[in-house]
């Protein structure tokens, strides 16, 4: 279909659809209710919130539900501070709030049981049925089975969720000459850098309270996976005499109760084990049979429009979706706003924008008082209908900085701005 708004400026497009004035005579109107069409979210992180939110700002013509599980959202971003003391979870938790008073989002907290997709209804927990015209869903992942894994004893914290804090008492628990082991999955996994920013922030907690222990990094990967020269000089000069960096380690079983990871190669004891499974798409995604890349781990979905390749009027953003994007907040925060022009452009009988692109950036903290970056785009690439790396545009810092350290704040700030209010 060709996009009959290719001649407007987005930013002429959007004002209309802004104003409810709809386009070129093409008010949102479903043809089948003549009511207001009804959008409905499942997933207050960074890609559900931002998607709810977009919709309400850029048009008043459409109702927007968001069902979320929890009464607020404890980020990810920056939970690795909670460990060394510099951030508090209460500094990292986000009410909704905001966009039920500025934008006229309906919030709905319970969880979702199941999609309907031929009535176009979803069903909660609780049994109640909600219809909608269009739905969004960023529900993030779920972890994968390591045999012998108590997830309870050796936590991943590595969700939205209060589990950080447990693993800060875990760390601070660890006595002189103590282990602390962290393992990553194969890629793709959840925030490329996050767990080497986790050991280097623990091997600078070690360095401090001079704990004199040891930080054992078990990589499933190659070799590190990002950001490679930053973590490698960490590693190997900064915690030279803390870090112990082995790369192609998958865990293949765990002892939770002795505290045991076993390797292909060696096993390891550890005083605390911070084991970080495999990661697939969330269950709301498999159960409902969305989980349809290659893979069949992850949702195939059109890149203009996140809607599935599998079920229409059902979009997939964030760490869900399949399109070979990084698993990261910031990119989920883009793909929502592509994804909330694209649902708005459908409801009024448009195309969506035929030319999207999308940035990922993380910082990430080395020291006390340093941290790196790194930051890449992606565009749509007409031939092979995927998003492409633009080439040359993934970059990183060349040190950790003290000034990189403060902007990482900004940063944040404003993503979770952007997201959350
Ligand atoms: C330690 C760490 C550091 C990180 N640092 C960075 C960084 O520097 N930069 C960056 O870009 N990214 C970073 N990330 C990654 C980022 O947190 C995730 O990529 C991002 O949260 C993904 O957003 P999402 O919306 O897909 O999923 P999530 O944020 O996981 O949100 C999913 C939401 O859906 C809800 N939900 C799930 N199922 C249901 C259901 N059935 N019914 C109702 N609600 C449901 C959940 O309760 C949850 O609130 C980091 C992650 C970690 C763990």
């Amino acid at each position: 279909m060709r996009n009959k708004v290719s001649g407007l400026s987005r930013r002429h497009f959007l004002k209309m659809m802004g104003l409810g004035v709809g386009i070129a005579a093409a008010p949102i109107l479903t043809k089948a209710t003549q009511s207001r069409p009804h959008i409905i979210v499942v997933g207050g992180g960074f890609g559900g919130a931002t998607a709810a939110k977009y919709l309400r700002h850029w048009s008043k013509d459409v109702d927007v539900t968001l069902i979320e599980a929890n009464a607020s959202y404890q980020s990810p971003i920056l939970s690795n501070l909670i460990l060394n003391g510099q951030r508090s979870l209460e500094q990292l938790n986000f009410s909704y709030d905001k966009l039920a008073k500025n934008y006229g989002v309906k919030i709905i907290q319970a969880k979702v049981k199941s999609i309907h997709s031929g009535k176009k209804q979803v069903e909660l927990e609780e049994g109640k049925k909600l219809s909608y015209d269009r739905l969004i869903l960023s529900p993030g992942i779920q972890f994968m089975d390591i045999k012998g894994l108590d997830q309870k004893k050796n936590l991943h914290a590595w969700m939205p969720n209060s589990e950080i804090l447990q693993l800060k008492q875990q760390i601070a628990s660890i006595k002189k000459e103590g282990v602390f082991l962290i393992s990553i999955p194969k890629k793709p996994y959840r925030c490329p850098p996050g767990p080497y920013e986790r050991a280097c922030v623990v091997a600078d907690y070690f360095k401090r309270k001079k704990v004199g222990g040891k930080v054992i990094v078990l990589d499933a990967n190659a070799k590190v996976t990002v950001n490679a020269d930053n973590f490698m000089r960490a590693f190997y000069e900064t915690y030279k005499d803390i870090v112990e960096y082995v790369p192609q380690s998958l865990v293949e079983e765990v002892d939770s109760d002795k505290g045991v990871v076993i390797t292909e190669v060696e096993n390891y004891h550890a005083d605390v084990l911070n084991i970080i499974p495999p990661h697939q798409a969330s269950a709301l995604i498999h159960d409902n049979g969305l989980a349809n890349d290659k893979t069949e781990r992850w949702a195939a979905v059109d890149p203009l429009s996140y809607e599935s390749t599998q079920t229409p009027y059902i979009h997939i953003i964030g760490d869900s979706q399949g399109t070979g994007q990084p698993k990261a907040g910031h990119i989920a925060n883009a793909e929502a706003k592509i994804c909330a022009d694209a649902v708005l452009r459908l409801l009024s009988g448009y195309s969506p924008y035929d030319f999207p692109r999308t940035n990922s950036a993380c910082y990430t903290p080395i020291t006390k008082n340093t941290a790196t970056w790194i930051t890449s785009t992606y565009a749509y690439d007409v031939s092979s209908k995927k998003m492409k790396l633009i080439k040359g545009s993934n970059g990183t810092s060349k040190a950790p900085t003290e000034e990189n350290y403060h902007r990482m704040y900004d940063w944040a700030n404003s993503l979770f701005g952007d997201t959350f209010s």
